[in-house]
């Protein structure tokens, strides 16, 4: 069953995201492999259903995209043990990561947060709701075309931190509510976008958007 992401988190309170959470990926910008998850927040301002735009903001000239499993949560979870979370989720979607790469850079060189290079308003497109019947978090493809040219293409498999482990996390100080968003971490492959570009992200066989540029 899918229905349209934004009917299901009309009530969620936030998206949580992970930064560095695959090997490949973290290695291709520079970076060190994590020991705790890194953790970053979106406001639900960002979203953006199938078919909608990414707006290119004026304050960047490296804009990135990033395909995420999105963990969509059903039933409110505090200090919930890693090996009873999972009842605590409802579905999941597809989703980007968009980000500035430019400011984030900018901001990581002055130890300051990265909310102008991963807050702005459309940069958490979505896919629609997927039930988590439909998906393995274990072993789940993800991939991205851009202008129908493959781009990344990553399994769920290769994270540092499991999805139940990202949970347990992230519950034991942050209360999840039900239509949370958990953005997992991108595979390698990442890249820039420019304006007109068309963006199709899928879970083969399971789930697909495409998004456009302007
Ligand atoms: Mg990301």
């Amino acid at each position: 069953m899918s229905s349209k992401f934004i009917d299901f988190v009309k009530v969620g309170s936030k998206i949580v995201c992970v930064g560095r959470n695959y090997a490949t990926h973290a290695k291709e910008l520079g970076n060190a492999l994590p020991t705790a998850p890194i953790l970053f927040t979106k406001p639900t301002t960002c979203y953006v259903n199938d078919g909608g735009i990414i707006r290119y903001p004026s304050i960047s000239s490296d804009l990135h995209y990033e395909v995420e499993l999105g963990v969509i949560i059903g039933e409110k979870a505090s200090q919930v043990s890693e090996d009873k979370i999972m009842n605590h989720v409802a579905g999941y979607t597809i989703a980007v990561d968009v980000t500035c790469r430019d400011i984030q850079e900018q901001c990581k060189k002055e130890r300051i947060p990265w909310t102008m290079a991963k807050c702005l308003d459309t940069f958490c497109p979505v896919g629609n709701f997927v039930s988590s019947s439909e998906i393995d978090p274990f072993n789940t493809e993800l991939v991205l075309k851009l202008n129908n040219e493959l781009k990344q293409h990553g399994n769920t498999k290769d994270m540092i931190f499991s999805v139940p482990s990202l949970l347990e996390y992230i519950n034991r100080h942050i209360t999840l509510l039900p239509g949370d968003v958990i953005l997992t971490g991108t595979p390698e492959g990442v890249g820039p976008l420019s304006r007109g570009d068309e963006i199709h992200v899928a879970i083969p066989n399971v789930t697909e958007a495409t998004f456009h540029v302007e």
